[in-house]
């Protein structure tokens, strides 16, 4: 059985599709994948996400700098993005937020750059795609500011804490989950939190090329994850949640489809 679902997070630019994008989105579309976001991580990247969304049917993309780009960020970068979210596919701010665990920019750099764009989805009254991983401190504050302002908001990605997840959620945040609730490993505190999700804030991603789920058995070969294998995620969440699929399903692109205007 296939339910449509809408993947809130593809990294479609990535050079690890470049062989075959054509085939991953139409795979994505069998497996009941029927709406991409794909995912912009820096001025240029946005630029080439808005330009594959517009060339696939259901695909939409999101435009921003993520914290390990933020080293990139400077005056022009703003009004840059700006003109991007006057293309009809792009449909959110983002990716941004925090990351201090690789400090691929410095933490001042990153909180500038974030600030910057919290600052511009609320003057366009745009929602965000939002990056934390380290940082829920800084991260929680600047969002705590600015969150009247802006319409809504998703963790994407979430692996942090219940103490993180309840302070999102106060911020009536929607919560993103990926396949890091497939790894029977480093997913044990995620399959138990996600229960605390009220199911009109959860959506579903992939990340893919990254996060392939652990629990596609046998393992595909190149280890590439794909918007395709999102049922392999829903799977995981409704079992965790004690909920079936189709109301998994259901919610999740219910609330997408809201989150992004589709
Ligand atoms: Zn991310």
């Amino acid at each position: 059985m296939t339910y449509p679902l809408v993947d809130i997070g593809v990294n479609l630019t990535s050079s690890a599709f470049d062989s075959d994008r054509d085939t991953v989105v139409s795979d994505a579309r069998l497996n009941g994948v029927t709406t991409l976001i794909l995912t912009g991580s820096s001025v240029q990247d946005s630029q080439s996400a808005a330009t594959l969304a517009d060339q696939y049917p259901g695909c939409y993309s999101t435009a921003g700098i993520h914290p390990h780009h933020a080293s990139e960020f400077n005056s022009d970068s703003i009004d840059q993005l700006r003109q991007l979210t006057l293309v009809p596919q792009v449909k959110a701010i983002g990716e941004t937020g925090l990351d201090f665990n690789r400090n691929y920019s410095t933490p001042g750099e990153q909180v500038d750059a974030f600030e910057a764009q919290l600052m511009l989805a609320c003057e366009l009254n745009l929602p965000l795609f939002l990056h934390q991983r380290d940082a829920h401190k800084e991260f929680y504050a600047l969002l705590k500011h600015y969150r009247d302002r802006f319409p809504d908001g998703v963790a994407h990605c979430f692996t942090d804490s219940k103490q993180a997840l309840h302070a999102y959620l106060d911020l009536d945040l929607h919560i993103g989950i990926t396949g890091w609730i497939c790894d029977e490993r480093r997913g044990m505190e995620l399959r138990k939190l996600v229960r605390d999700i009220p199911l009109n804030r959860l959506m579903l991603e992939t990340d893919a090329p990254y996060l392939l789920p652990r629990t596609i058995k046998p393992r595909p070969k190149p280890g590439r994850n794909e918007p395709g294998f999102l049922p392999f995620v829903l799977s995981e969440v409704a079992r965790c949640m004690d909920r079936t699929e189709q109301e998994i399903a259901e919610a999740s692109t219910a609330n997408a489809r809201k989150f992004f205007r589709l």
